[in-house]
C-alpha cells in the first residue's frame, strides 16, 4: 500500500477506521474527527461499508471526498454481499474515478442477521479472494482483505481460517486488517499461523486492529457481531466500572477502555506490528488519547503561502 510502513517520526504508523454518516449532524462530527487526524497524520484511513451495501451511495461520495478535500489517503471498504459483479464492476469505476486506489475488499454478511444464512448474489461472488482477484483484474488497485485473529465465525477451525486467509493474500490481496481483538496473543499467533502455512504471504502486514471502549454496552454488541471475545478479567474489569446503576458509569468505563488499547497498542509496537488501525466510530477523542499516550505528537500545519 502507498505510504504504509514508516513515519516522517520513525514510529509505527497508525491509521484510523471511519463510517459513512447517517445524517447532517455525523456527518459533522464526521469532518471534525477527520480535520483531528489529519494533524496526526495517519498511515491510512479507511472507510466501511453499511451491511448489504446499504451505505453504497454515501461511502463512495465521502470516501471520494476524502480523496479530494483532505492530505488523508483513503482505503474504501467494498462488499460482494447483494451485489453482481457487473454491480461491483461499476463501484469500482466509481472509487476509480474518485482517486481512489486502495480498496479493503470483503465478503460482507447477511443483511438483516449478520450471523444468519450466508446466500450469494445470483450473479454475484462467493468468497473475498474472488472480489480481491476481480478488483486487481480492473486496474492498478492496492487491495487489502480482513483477517480474523480469534477466527471466522464461520470457519470449522483455525487451519481454515488461515487456509482461506492465505488464498485471499495469494490472490494478490497486499495486506489484511484484522478484526478487533482484545488479547494481543490471538494477533501474535495468527501471524505465526500465516507465516508457517505460507511463508511468502507471512511476510504480507497483518494491520491490528484495536478499539478504545468508551461504553461497555456499545462494546458488548460490536464483539456479538465480530465473533471476538473479551477476557474474562478485562470484562470484569469493565463490569466493575460499569457499574449496577441503571446507565453504566461512561467516564468509569472509557478509563480503563483507554488504559487498556494503550497497553494492547505498546505490545503490539514491541512485537513490530506493521501499523496500529484504530475504530473510532467517527470520534477523534478516544484514540487521539491513546495516541498521546504513546507519545504520538500532532504535527505543526504546514505554513500557509502568503
Ligand atoms: C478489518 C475488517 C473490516 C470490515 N469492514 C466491513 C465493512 O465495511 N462492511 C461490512 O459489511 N463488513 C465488514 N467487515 C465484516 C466482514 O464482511 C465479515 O466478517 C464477513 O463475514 C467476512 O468477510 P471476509 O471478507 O473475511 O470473507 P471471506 O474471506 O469470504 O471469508 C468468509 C468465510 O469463508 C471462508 N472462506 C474464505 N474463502 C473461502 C473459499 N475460497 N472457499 C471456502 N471457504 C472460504 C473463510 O475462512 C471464512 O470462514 C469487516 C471485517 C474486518 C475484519
Amino acid at each position: 500500500m502507498d505510504r504504509l510502513g514508516s513515519t516522517r517520526s520513525g514510529r509505527t504508523p497508525f491509521s484510523v477506521e471511519f463510517s459513512p454518516p447517517r445524517d447532517a449532524e455525523a456527518e459533522g462530527r464526521l469532518w471534525r474527527a477527520v480535520r483531528t487526524f489529519e494533524r496526526l497524520r495517519p498511515a491510512f484511513v479507511s472507510m466501511t461499508y453499511g451491511a448489504g451495501g446499504s451505505t453504497r451511495d454515501r461511502t463512495v461520495r465521502v470516501t471520494g471526498q476524502l480523496a479530494e478535500e483532505t492530505t488523508l489517503l483513503p482505503v474504501a471498504h467494498l462488499t460482494a454481499v447483494g451485489h453482481s459483479i457487473d454491480e461491483l464492476r461499476a463501484m469500482v469505476g466509481a472509487y476509480a474515478d474518485r482517486g481512489i486506489t486502495n480498496i479493503l475488499a470483503l465478503r460482507g454478511d447477511p443483511p438483516g442477521n449478520p450471523l444468519g444464512e450466508w446466500e450469494k448474489h445470483p450473479q454475484g461472488l462467493e468468497h473475498a479472494d474472488e472480489l480481491v482477484r476481480l478488483v486487481r483484474e480492473l486496474g492498478d488497485f492496492h487491495v487489502g482483505v480482513a483477517s480474523f485473529p480469534e477466527g471466522h465465525h464461520r470457519s470449522p477451525d483455525l487451519e481454515h481460517d488461515t487456509r482461506y486467509l492465505v488464498q485471499k493474500l495469494r490472490a494478490g490481496a497486499e495486506y489484511s486488517i484484522t478484526q478487533m481483538f482484545f488479547d494481543v496473543e490471538h494477533y501474535l499467533r495468527l501471524r505465526d499461523r500465516v507465516a508457517a502455512f505460507d511463508a511468502e504471504q507471512g511476510a504480507k502486514p497483518i494491520i491490528p486492529e484495536i478499539m478504545p471502549i468508551t461504553s461497555l454496552r456499545s462494546a458488548r454488541r460490536s464483539l456479538e457481531l465480530s465473533g471476538s471475545q473479551l477476557p474474562p478479567a478485562l470484562e470484569e474489569r469493565l463490569r466493575l466500572a460499569a457499574g449496577d446503576g441503571p446507565e453504566e458509569n461512561r467516564a468509569a468505563v472509557r478509563e480503563v477502555g483507554i488504559e487498556v488499547a494503550t497497553e494492547m497498542c505498546e505490545r503490539l509496537i514491541a512485537e513490530g506490528a506493521p501499523c496500529l488501525h484504530f475504530i473510532t466510530l467517527n470520534f477523534a477523542r478516544a484514540t487521539s488519547e491513546v495516541l498521546t499516550n504513546l507519545g504520538y505528537e500532532v504535527e505543526a500545519a504546514a505554513p500557509q503561502p502568503a
